[in-house]
């Protein structure tokens, strides 16, 4: 029988639902794995072991007395860093905010916390999402489960590995340009970026606003619809929340998808792939032909615009977003306030950012100073436009498109920290989706000299239901998503160096 820790959700509810076991066994596996490799790979910044404990025990007093529990109830997650947790510290992997406490929860915290969901803690990250690699981190980077020499992706690199080492059954991360799909394909998990507005932003600590969404990493695609149903949803105290009904994911999970229209998009298979990477893509398409679905070729014709568009566009909203951390408020101070308060607020943010943080608030606030605001930041907002508008007419033709979800496996720790324009190509193939506010999702679609290769599915605005239905058909059909990451040679005595 496979360990807990193996489980996927939709096995583990079952069992605990006919109170086979209890929610305080599974929390404890899944503790009992963190503690077994976690001095390995590093997914988390905090572990809240007596909280989920204490969860888990209300979970199993609850169906001890009958009542009726949802599908997540007793499931341990993880949550990456940037999402605030009422009581529980929230670091963005910065010193700028290394010891902040929120003191309110995000929503999809307290929609987890109704479902009765356990959370084990806190995921590292690149430093306010700002990253490919969780390198980033102001704290240490994370390790890919699948080979500890390389990096989980990013930047929500701790809640990828959390699931793919098995120290967790689901975690969510935050997509801007790629940091939840690209390291779902470089860990072998399945990873949704949902349709901008879906998901609340309410605490989700912003990086760049109009592009920043929440989403699930889990094992198949099935444990997807299930974090989706719990997350999903209009939000009043976000402005950019839509208000549309929320559909039912896994009912959307009928196994057929015999004549949907998978489109191709020529500009996503051109050099720079890696040929496995290519050549699992290839093989995806191949597996779903066969199961019914007819593919042809279509164009996304200013896909190649998409990085730049988004480099002036995420750091632009940083820059702004980022001004309130000046050391008065909450957050890193660098010394008592005497003197200037310029100085003050220089020192301060000169200690408490990393450097990649910094450089992106200074490019940001470049593009948006009035002698530059035309020639950068407009012409890339007015470039955001057509890629939408390409997407528009493709969806036009076609259900949903593939593509790989990144053009390299996991790549050495330390092999693109020196070029920051090799790390931010990493998200191509993911980015454009983010500007055009629509779904994708990365699905595990085989292995590259022993490395995972992620399929990105995407979808239109609100496909979610779609891209869920062609990744559950697809897993049905193969068993990529079933392989799991080696267990890392054992642990050294004692809890930490
Ligand atoms: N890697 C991209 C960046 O560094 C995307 C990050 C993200 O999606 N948060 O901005």
């Amino acid at each position: 029988m496979a360990e807990l820790w193996q489980l996927p959700i939709s096995e583990a509810s079952e069992l605990l639902r006919s109170r086979q076991i209890s929610a305080v066994e599974l929390t404890r596996a899944h503790l009992d794995r963190i503690e077994q490799v976690e001095g390995a790979v590093r997914a988390y910044v905090t572990v809240t072991e007596a909280e989920a404990l204490r969860a888990a025990e209300q979970v199993d007093g609850l169906r001890r007395e009958g009542a009726d529990l949802g599908p997540l109830a007793g499931i341990p997650i993880a949550i990456k860093d940037v999402i605030s947790t009422k009581g529980v510290r929230t670091t963005c992997s910065s010193r700028m905010l290394e010891h902040y406490i929120p003191p309110y929860n995000a929503t999809v915290m307290n929609r987890l916390r109704d479902a009765r969901a356990i959370m084990l803690g806190k995921t590292n990250m690149d430093e306010f999402a700002m990253g490919s690699s969780t390198e980033n981190s102001a704290f240490f980077p994370t390790r890919n489960p699948w080979d500890l020499e390389r990096v989980p992706g990013g930047s929500s690199g701790g809640s990828a590995a959390a699931v793919a080492a098995g120290e967790a059954m689901a975690s969510l991360g935050s997509d801007t340009g790629g940091s939840v799909r690209q390291p779902g394909a470089l860990t072998n998990t399945v990873a949704l970026k949902p349709t901008y507005g879906r998901v609340s932003r309410f605490g989700l600590i912003a990086f760049a606003s109009s592009l920043d969404q929440i989403g699930p990493f889990t094992r198949s695609a099935r444990d997807a619809a299930l974090m989706m149903q719990a997350i999903a949803g209009y939000d009043p105290l976000d402005s950019t929340s839509v208000n549309t009904p929320t559909p039912n994911y896994s009912e959307a999970l009928t196994g057929d998808i015999r004549g949907l229209r998978i489109g191709v998009p020529q500009e996503y298979f051109v050099e720079g792939t890696e040929p496995g990477v290519r050549a699992v893509v290839e093989q995806a398409i191949e597996t779903l032909k066969s199961l019914g679905a007819e593919v042809g070729e279509c164009s996304l014709p200013h896909t190649r615009y998409g990085v730049a568009a988004y480099y002036i566009i995420a750091p632009a909203e940083c820059s702004a977003n980022l001004a309130r951390y000046d050391g008065v408020k909450y957050g890193y101070s660098s010394r008592e306030l005497t003197g200037s308060l310029i100085d003050y607020v220089s020192e301060t943010r000169a200690e408490g950012f990393g450097a990649e943080v910094k450089r992106r608030i200074m490019l940001g606030a470049y593009a948006l100073s009035s002698g530059y605001y035309d020639a950068y930041y407009l012409k890339a907002e007015k470039v955001r436009t057509l890629i939408k508008r390409d997407f528009d007419s493709a969806f036009e033709r076609f259900d949903a498109l593939i593509s790989p979800t990144s053009p390299s496996v996991a790549f050495k720790i330390g092999e693109k920290t020196a070029d920051p324009y090799a790390m931010y190509l990493n998200d191509v193939f993911t980015i454009p989706c983010n500007l055009a506010g629509t779904c994708g999702l990365s699905m595990p679609g085989g292995f590259s000299e022993g490395l995972p290769v992620g399929v990105q599915l995407l979808g239109p605005a609100f496909g979610e239901p779609m891209l869920l239905r062609i990744a559950d058909a697809f897993q049905a059909a193969t068993d990529f998503h079933t392989r799991l990451a080696p267990t890392p040679p054992g642990k050294k005595k004692g809890r930490g160096r």
